[in-house]
């Protein structure tokens, strides 16, 4: 009894959760034993949530369920100025750039008085605490918001029960996040032209700190589920050179280490990989030379450390430039020439490249073609596509293009008319992601979302890869089997307390 007693004493003193789970996998027990094992644990321990959670990851093989996209601000974040000033440009590209059919201002809306309720509810969303979000995400998705009244489609029973989150044929046991930052700091010049001009000022680092806060705040609640892989949003072409290299060495996590949750409280380098958007002004290969140094020292920092890009890929959402300008950065294939140069840098093309202005462009007979034969339109998706299959890591998300029920047939009609040996690259490359709460403007809720994704044609098979597979390999988490090769060694020597934080 003595001895039973001093070994709890040693464990119940260990961090456990600093511990990666999987490591410590046990071969041979039975399943009845390991139920018991973890009734004792429970039983033995406050903290039984997180040594359940840790059981549970070691005695299965962990299941992670990612949304790669999604974007938490307060009021504070967003720069309206810029997106004002985005609208200064002719009638034309105004037209083509922000009130696109099928995108967020439809006229069916407008004429139904949606708008107003799809504005609130959005507006609803982003004005509450960050971390109260993460809590109103995971409750939704639990069924907590359910209602009568509800005008989108939902599942019969929630996703989220007995902590697990259950989706098509599989049981998910951790749940990740990817927050996305955007780096609304302004340019001088852009600012020199108003008014009440002020020193530019830099916006990213106070909204990283806040959001480093919020996960926290959140991670507080043991029983809450998520865990967050959050990515850092820079725009170089606001900062100096300096800023930009403390900015990525201050914030960027390059050991790529699972289960962040419990290594949040020292470290400010939480975030996993790297936002760019480009209708902000960002330009993927500038002439400029000051700028061109900027973003090879980003690319370089980011394709030495293995660190993940998303870049935003439709010809929609918030403008800090105007359309045109905004368009030519965010073609993927302005990106080809970044690709040459550094093969190796993973990228995210968000969204797929959705075009929702190209029927007003110069292809319309090829739009009319593909309509018909209910295909994806306009070159960016296609230019996307062909970049996957050349390059081993370039990636894409389904971010709010899967509001449309229509595009997941689309997409399935393409897979269907390009070679089997494409088609499996495309389909180890494409990556879940929500896009909410920009999402809310197309959807009800985040549970709305996600069961118009569980209701399309996609195969469980594909399904599963889209959550679970390809977003592990974009964000470079060790797979299962590299993990258990390398065995109890790594983990005395690598998961050591301490051993990843920044200082
Ligand atoms: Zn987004």
């Amino acid at each position: 009894m003595a001895i039973t007693v001093l070994i709890l004493r040693i464990v119940s003193q260990v961090k456990w959760y600093s511990i990666e789970p999987v490591h410590l996998k046990i071969a041979g027990l039975s399943k009845r034993l390991r139920w018991e094992l973890s009734n004792i644990w429970e039983s033995l321990t406050p903290n039984f949530f997180l040594l359940k959670k840790t059981l549970f990851c070691y005695f299965n093989n962990m299941n992670p369920f990612f949304d790669i996209h999604f974007h938490v601000m307060t009021f504070k974040e967003p720069n309206l100025a810029a997106f004002l000033s985005s609208l200064d440009s002719s009638p034309a590209s105004l037209l083509q750039g922000n009130i696109t059919k099928d995108y967020i201002l439809t006229l069916n809306g407008i004429l139904k008085g949606q708008l107003f309720s799809q504005i609130e509810n959005t507006l609803t969303a982003f004005s509450r605490p960050i971390d109260e979000t993460f809590h109103m995400m995971e409750d939704d998705l639990k069924g907590k918001y359910r209602k009568s009244n509800n005008k989108g489609e939902y599942p019969s029973v929630p996703y989220i029960r007995d902590s697990k989150l259950y989706f098509r044929s599989q049981a998910y046991d951790t749940i990740i996040l990817s927050p996305l930052l955007m780096d609304f700091s302004q340019t001088q010049s852009n600012i020199d032209k108003l008014y009440y001009s002020f020193p530019a000022f830099d916006k990213i680092t106070p909204y990283a700190l806040d959001t480093i806060s919020a996960i926290n705040k959140y991670y507080e609640d043991e029983n809450s589920l998520f865990e967050f892989y959050p990515f850092i949003g820079i725009n170089p072409i606001a900062h100096s050179y300096e800023f930009l290299v403390n900015h990525l060495s201050r914030f960027v996590d390059i050991t790529h280490t699972m289960h962040p949750r419990h290594k949040l409280n020292d470290s400010e380098r939480v975030f996993f990989g790297v936002k760019l958007y480009p209708p902000l002004g960002f330009d993927p290969w500038p002439q400029d030379s000051n700028e061109l140094k900027k973003v090879r020292y980003l690319y370089s920092f980011c394709e030495k450390n293995r660190v993940p890009i998303i870049t935003h890929c439709d010809d929609q959402g918030f403008k800090g430039i105007n359309p045109l300008e905004a368009w030519k950065f965010t073609d993927p294939a302005s990106w080809k020439t970044v690709l040459e140069n550094y093969p190796k840098l993973i990228i995210d093309f968000a969204h797929v490249g959705r075009q929702y202005a190209v029927n007003s462009g110069s292809n319309i007979i090829e739009n009319v073609h593909s309509r018909i034969k209910r295909l994806p339109q306009g070159e960016w998706f296609y230019t996307l596509m062909d970049m996957i299959n050349e390059y081993d890591n370039v990636y894409s998300d389904i971010s709010f293009t899967g509001c449309y029920k229509e595009f997941y047939i689309q997409f399935l009609n393409y897979l269907d008319s390009i070679s089997l040996e494409k088609r499996k690259k495309i389909e180890d490359r494409i990556l879940f992601g929500s896009d909410f709460s920009v999402n809310l403007l197309r959807v009800e809720s985040y549970l709305n979302y996600y069961y118009i994704f569980d209701s399309s044609p996609l195969s469980d098979e594909f399904v599963h890869k889209i959550v679970s597979t390809n977003p592990m390999s974009f964000l470079g988490l060790k797979e299962k089997e590299e993990v258990k090769k390398k065995g109890m060694l790594s983990f005395f020597t690598k998961r050591l307390p301490n051993s990843n934080s920044s200082s």
